[in-house]
């Protein structure tokens, strides 16, 4: 499993339950940086993202679920996803554009 994200000022690893709710930026809690969450690693979020909704746009496209299970498939992929994006944070001190230089 991918190393957890480290504060690029002191180092702290950050626990799984304090990336629960990382946005754009948060707060160190061990030097109180403010740190921000690398292009990279908005990129690979937005990425699954993207492909979680392609797989539930597939899922009923081949598959005649009907709303209610098609309402509980979409929950379940958007909380396993909230859980998974805590293993995608990375940070860096500089808040970067997410395209460009
Ligand atoms: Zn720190």
């Amino acid at each position: 499993m991918k190393k957890p994200a480290v504060c690029p000022g002191c180092g702290r690893k950050f626990k799984y339950r304090e990336l629960l709710t990382v946005n754009r930026s948060k707060k160190c809690p061990g030097c109180s940086k403010a740190l921000y969450q690398t292009p990279a690693a908005r990129k690979k979020q937005s990425a699954v993202l993207l492909l979680v909704i392609a797989v539930l746009l597939i899922v009923r496209t081949l598959f005649d679920l009907g709303d209610g299970l098609y309402l509980l498939t979409s929950t379940l992929s958007l909380i396993i996803l909230f859980f998974g994006v805590p293993f995608l944070v990375e940070f860096d001190q500089k808040d970067r554009p997410m395209f460009g230089s």
